[in-house]
């Protein structure tokens, strides 16, 4: 089983100032882990390249392409909207997260590797097609399913996104899109406050309550996301891993266990494995209590190396 590992130094250079928790700082805590533990060392490790226009154009129009490249400041911050700013290099570590999905696309697709982790900032799935908010600019895992479509001709690609936030973003372009399958669990009521309650028929909606714990979250993923799933037979499994859902993440109130983010990759796996030949690329999105993010981001990779969780 080869597991890729996808990053760039790059994303370390956006920050949004010292007191927000989108920061660099976390992909040192999860690198930190990995290495500690030895997970690291058991992936095959190399750099994203930034992605292209083209490449980000499947899924953000040109026109607002273009805007975002006029907001990027020569120097210090600006603001976009109350939690989410630039500095200078915001839009070049935005470019590598995108371009790294892209990559460990073309990896699982080509055969180089089984599956893939992405661990790159700023996260994504807040970004819709024309609007840049929650830390996200561009939707990277939004730009890999449409790499993926272009590039390999999938045409069944499913997305699992099991951060604390609802994936707004990649369910503003995929709606109605019959060829992409969303499946989201979320905090409700919660940020994003938008599409919360969608009734597309590709958007598997599982809201969750604030206290919700590892049954009930398995529980409702079980009822939720397999049948629809095992109805729509994915050619490739997408993950938005983001790690705020833990108990101990200051975010928001939902209380999973680092063991949740094993049991969750190996559905998402099991799934890859019956209907997707293997192919699963998983990217990076919130998790802001550093220490149980790099457990958890360790549970994740474990099951993607087919190694225990207790292990
Ligand atoms: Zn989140």
């Amino acid at each position: 089983m080869i597991t890729a590992y996808i990053t760039h130094p790059d994303c370390q250079l956006h920050h949004m100032g010292p007191e927000h928790p989108e920061s660099p700082l976390r992909l040192d805590a999860i690198r930190a882990r990995l290495m500690l533990s030895g997970v690291l060392q058991q992936t095959m490790q190399s750099d994203a390249v930034e992605a292209t226009e083209e490449q980000l154009a499947r899924v953000h129009p040109l026109r607002h392409l273009r805007a975002l490249d006029k907001c990027v400041p020569e120097h210090g911050i600006v603001t976009l909207d109350s939690d989410t700013m630039m500095n200078p290099n915001s839009l070049k570590a935005a470019r590598v997260a995108a371009g790294a999905v892209v990559r460990g696309v073309d990896q699982v697709f080509r055969h180089q590797a089984d599956n893939v982790f992405c661990a790159v900032r700023p996260p994504g799935h807040h970004a819709e097609a024309t609007d840049a908010m929650g830390f996200c600019f561009y939707n990277n895992v939004a730009v890999g399913a449409a790499h993926a479509r272009a590039k390999y001709g999938a045409r069944k690609i499913a997305i699992l996104d099991f951060d604390v936030h609802q994936c707004n973003g990649t369910i503003d372009i995929f709606k109605d899109d019959p060829e992409v399958l969303v499946c989201t669990s979320f905090q409700y009521p919660f940020y994003p406050w938008r599409y919360l309650r969608s009734e597309w028929n590709n958007v598997v909606n599982t809201p969750l309550h604030a206290g919700t714990d590892s049954a009930a979250f398995r529980q409702a993923i079980e009822d939720d996301w397999l049948p629809a799933l095992h109805a729509f037979k994915p050619e490739i499994v997408l993950v938005s891993a983001g790690f705020d859902a833990h108990r101990e993440d200051p975010m928001a109130e939902l209380n999973l266990e680092d063991e949740d983010y094993h049991w969750i990759t190996l559905m998402a796996l099991e799934i890859a494995a019956l209907y997707a030949d293997g192919r699963l690329v998983s990217v990076l999105e919130g998790g802001y209590d550093l220490d149980s993010l790099g457990r958890s981001a360790e549970a994740h990779l474990k099951a993607l190396l087919g190694l225990p969780f207790g292990e």
